[in-house]
């Protein structure tokens, strides 16, 4: 498997593992909430299952509802009844008593309640008239909202009474006169319940210590998968960087060991040798080429030490330093490429630098190769010189193929060269801006680019004047 397929491999494997752990988390604290909060309601079950107050409101509750005046001649007559009985009880000081000891006991806001499903008034013997039901009425309290409130039981109360005993109320005449034996009952259907504000955040609460728990393994399995991934990353780029490396650098030596050798074959032709104009001309090749590949081994080589090179600072004056290495820049380029200069530099003499002069040339000329080489057609390069307060700056900029945004931090790296968009046979080491940018921190200065694809770069020196 190639290094790209198993850096995939990884991510996605690390990613489903991540996914599963989480799954499996959210599932054992699904469990663990419920469990918590079962255990929470049957413990407070528990605790009121003998509280003697909450008996009491219940006996009052059926005493006050089985109706003495049990006849009713209708429906609304009984829904009316019962209404006045519940609110009168519900104002009473017994339910804001037992709401107080509740709260008192358990530091909850807490309230009780009694919620009928169905409350029924029949007499027997007697037609269909004579029974009334209501149906899901709240006896104490308000009707608690959908999962807000813990149900403790349910609770029946039946009271039934035959109206021929002596003791019971007066029946309406009309029954009297009858003289039938009346059997009335009254049957409530209803559960007792507590409402306890935002319980299952107390529920959540308790849970807290496994929320880190799981929290910090989840996070812990992110960061290891993290950094393996990271690591492996970039030991692909570094190994990539070198393959890279090695290749630019074969292909720099390739052109001049060629030249080179043609020449000493050239050299070997007996015609030749005695040819001196040829022979001249072939000996200012080979030193040619020879200097090119002095200044490839160079480069390489200064580009390992450019960390530890200790600068031989000058003061030098601007200006006169510029123009002269523009022109020999110029020089260089001469019978090579057609460049199309705009230069403009102000010309005031007292602006110096403390400089190098040695590396801040070469900074200022591996811009200027960078712009030459990264141009199509003829190369149009802008040189603009700049004083602020602090600061003298050089821009030098190009309207070449440009750099990608992405990749414009990038190119400062030691051995990094644009792959995508660049023109291929463009041979270079990728360390002309590693050792610019290195130089340019070490002279106390910056170097940044902007630049835009298809419309050129340019490239800003920033140096603090010398006072
Ligand atoms: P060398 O070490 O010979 O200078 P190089 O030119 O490839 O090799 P750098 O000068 O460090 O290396 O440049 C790094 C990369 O940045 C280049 O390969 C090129 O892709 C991109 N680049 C630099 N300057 C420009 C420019 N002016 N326009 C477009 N791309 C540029
Ligand atoms: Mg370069």
């Amino acid at each position: 498997m190639k290094m790209e397929q198993k850096i995939k491999a990884l991510i996605i494997g690390a990613f489903l593992s991540i996914l599963g752990l989480c799954a499996i988390q959210y599932y054992l604290i699904r469990n663990t909430y419920e469990l918590e909060k079962r255990n929470f309601t049957n413990q407070l079950k528990e605790e009121l299952s003998d509280v003697e107050e909450i008996e009491a409101l219940k006996n009052t509750l059926s005493e006050n509802l089985s109706v003495e005046e049990h006849i009713f001649l209708n429906q609304t007559d009984y829904k009316k009844r019962v209404h006045q009985k519940i609110d009168s009880l519900n104002r009473s000081k017994v339910v804001t008593q037992l709401n107080d000891f509740l709260q008192k006991k358990f530091h909850y806001n807490i309230r009780f309640g009694i919620q009928a499903d169905s409350l029924e008034y029949f007499r027997k013997n007697t037609s269909q008239e004579n029974y009334f039901a209501i149906k899901d009425i709240s006896l104490i309290g308000k009707k608690p909202k959908k999962g807000d409130y813990i149900s403790l039981y349910n609770w029946t109360s039946e009271s039934a009474h035959n109206d021929s005993n002596d003791d019971a109320p007066p029946l309406r005449k009309l029954d009297r006169e009858k003289s039938e034996e009346i059997y009335w009952s009254q049957k409530i259907d209803a559960f007792v319940f507590v409402e306890i504000e935002s319980w299952k955040n107390i529920v959540l609460k308790k849970m807290t210590g496994i929320f880190l728990l799981a929290f910090s393994l989840i996070l812990a399995v992110i960061l290891v998968s993290y950094f393996t991934i990271n690591n492996l990353i970039r030991q692909k780029k570094i190994a990539d960087i070198r393959t890279d490396f090695a290749n630019n650098v074969t292909h720099e030596l390739k052109t001049p060991l060629a030249a080179l050798s043609v020449a000493v074959q050239s050299l070997k032709n007996k015609k030749i040798q005695s040819n001196e104009e040829v022979r001249k001309d072939i000996i200012s090749l080979i030193d040619r080429q020879n200097i090119r590949l002095q200044k490839i081994t160079d480069k390489i080589l200064e580009s390992s030490f450019s960390d530890d090179v200790i600068l031989k600072k000058e003061k030098i004056e601007a200006f006169p330093f510029l123009e002269k290495t523009l022109e020999e820049f110029k020089l260089s380029q001469e019978g090579k490429t057609n460049i199309e200069w705009n230069i403009s530099i102000e010309n005031s003499s007292d602006i110096f630098l403390e400089i190098d002069p040695t590396y801040f040339a070469n900074i200022i000329t591996n811009l200027l190769d960078n712009a030459v080489k990264y141009s199509e057609g003829t190369p149009r390069i802008r040189v603009k010189s700049l004083v602020d307060s602090n600061d003298f700056i050089l821009e030098i900029s190009d309207k070449g193929i440009g750099i990608p945004q992405t990749e414009q931090q990038q190119i400062f790296d030691k051995f990094y060269r644009v792959k995508k968009g660049n023109r291929h046979d463009v041979k270079g080491l990728g360390l002309g801006l590693y050792q610019a940018k290195t130089m340019m921190e070490k002279h106390g200065g910056s170097l940044e680019v902007s630049s835009k694809i298809g419309e050129g770069s340019r490239f800003i020196l920033k140096l603090p004047k010398h006072v």
